[in-house]
């Protein structure tokens, strides 16, 4: 359920375009779960992040990342083309500004899969706005092969990530909602919800004035 169909009356109720953060340590699931969503939901739009990272095999220029230098990628952050922007793993990530504010001001809802630091800047930022979703693995074991199983980094930088997991795990209670990953239909069943009552609330929907006014009118 995104929008509902054009025919009914509750698609007259306009409401405000909802952003969707969700974080979690590599290889908890995240990717598998916003590209499902993404799937599966024609109200939402992915926000395609800068990063000087190279990229890997199966990755495409403009649909995973936007792949930059990183003289192109601080010539961004400086004239204020990114809404937040932080250093993960050693490598520069960044969300382009423009894409997101044009998306909020139409009322689209748009995903952002972003590391705890960008969650932060955006809940800073754009509290009233904002959705934030913290996906855990099941346990740090089940991590570790995950990345192995993967077999897309190098083993120093699966040990790096690791490393780096249990700092970000850290920053769980900043998020509204928290949902582990022991079974990924069901976790991605959860996510769903979050999103569909997220849609639902009143504080997002200044539609619902004119609607229940007309409702009470007849
Ligand atoms: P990866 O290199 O595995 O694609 O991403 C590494 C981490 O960077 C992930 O946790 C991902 O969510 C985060 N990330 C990706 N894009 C952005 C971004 O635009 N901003 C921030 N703050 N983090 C990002």
């Amino acid at each position: 359920m995104s929008q509902p169909p054009a025919h009914l009356p509750s698609a007259r109720i306009k409401r405000r375009g909802l952003m969707l953060v969700i974080s979690s340590p590599s290889g908890a699931g995240k990717s598998t779960i916003a590209r499902t969503l993404l799937e599966n939901d024609p109200g939402l739009s992915l926000s395609v992040s800068v990063t000087t990272r190279p990229r890997r095999g199966s990755e495409i220029e403009g649909v995973h990342y936007h792949f930059k230098s990183r003289r192109d990628f601080e010539r961004m952050r400086d004239s204020e083309a990114l809404l937040e922007w932080a250093e993960v793993h050693g490598n520069c990530y960044g969300t382009p500004r423009e894409a997101a504010e044009v998306a909020m001001s139409e009322g689209r809802d748009m995903l952002f899969d972003i590391d705890w630091q960008g969650a932060q800047q955006l809940q800073e930022k754009m509290s009233v706005d904002v959705v934030s979703i913290f996906i855990l693995p099941p346990s740090m074991e089940e991590l570790r092969a995950r990345l192995h199983r993967r077999a897309e980094d190098a083993d120093e930088v699966i040990e790096q990530r690791l490393a780096n997991a249990r700092s970000e795990i850290e920053h769980w209670r900043e998020y509204d909602y928290v949902v582990v990953n022991d079974d990924l239909d069901r976790a991605y069943s959860a996510v769903r919800a979050i999103v569909q009552a997220e849609r639902l609330r009143r504080d997002r929907r200044p539609g619902l004035f004119d609607f229940v006014k007309d409702l009470l009118d007849t």
